[in-house]
């Protein structure tokens, strides 16, 4: 398969700080490939960088082999990239059925609507609960909830930023099945991350920042593998 996203010497500089240098990053098509690293690495500036929040220091990024370093966030959006916000942007006090309407409804034919708006819900697990006002699931359904509007867009790429950030164990084991089942349709997906039992979970390729710079690449068995990663991260998979 191809690279879907690629960056070659990606850096963002904060003043005097090198947040991200240097970085070569390769995401193939079809694949779930997570970012880990270190507390300050890098990974939510290469994350903005890759979205388009912030214009890079140097370097450039390709999506789909078009350069589009110089591109808007709305530009890649409309390209196959898609976002899954870490700030709640779902409607609290309208039904979860509502809030998939309202972000599908200018993407999906009229006559499509009923239907894709069910198989959302049904995948996100939210069919049972699609009457209840948003602000009255769980935290981790509502971050279900906040997937699925993103997947609305029907991205080739999406990113997630700490997708599992104040879940608990059962939440966190579930979003890792919805990220798996997104890719097994052919969505790839780049997740930045903390916890390394999801990790092991839902990778298939890692690369690990440190220091803003790529420290470490492979598959999941050759990072779990690697001691050096082991020294890096051990003991910080709990830090924010
Ligand atoms: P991570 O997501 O891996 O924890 P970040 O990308 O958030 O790391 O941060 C990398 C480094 O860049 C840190 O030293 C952080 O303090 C700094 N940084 C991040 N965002 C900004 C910003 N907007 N302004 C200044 N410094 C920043
Ligand atoms: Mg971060």
């Amino acid at each position: 398969m191809p690279d879907i996203l690629q960056t070659a010497g990606l850096a963002k500089m904060f003043g005097g700080l090198s947040a991200v240098s240097g970085v070569d990053l390769a995401v193939v098509e079809g694949e779930i490939h997570c970012l880990i690293g270190p507390n300050g690495a890098g990974k939510s500036t290469l994350f903005k960088l890759v979205m388009g929040t912030y214009p890079p220091t140097a370097g450039t990024i390709a999506f789909r082999g078009e350069d589009i370093t110089g591109r808007r966030s709305y530009e890649r959006v409309q390209r196959g990239m898609s976002i899954k916000m870490q700030a709640p942007s779902v409607f609290k006090n309208l039904p979860v059925r509502q809030n998939i309407h309202i972000a599908l409804q200018h993407h999906v034919s009229k006559s499509a609507l009923a239907q894709d708006e069910e198989r959302l819900l049904g995948l996100l697990q939210l069919t049972a609960d699609a009457g209840k006002r948003a602000g009255e699931l769980s935290h981790g359904q509502q971050q279900w909830l906040e997937i699925g509007m993103a997947l609305a867009l029907k991205p080739a790429l999406m990113l997630m930023d700490e997708p599992t950030a104040g879940m608990s164990p059962e939440e966190t084991f579930k979003t890792g099945e919805l990220i798996q089942s997104l890719n097994r349709e052919g969505m790839t997906m780049l997740v930045v991350e903390h916890d390394m039992a999801f990790i092991r979970q839902i990778a298939q390729r890692v690369t690990v920042l440190h220091f803003g710079k790529v420290f470490a690449r492979g598959s999941i068995a050759e990072i779990i593998a690697d001691p050096r990663v082991a020294e890096i991260y051990l003991g910080k998979t709990h830090e924010h």
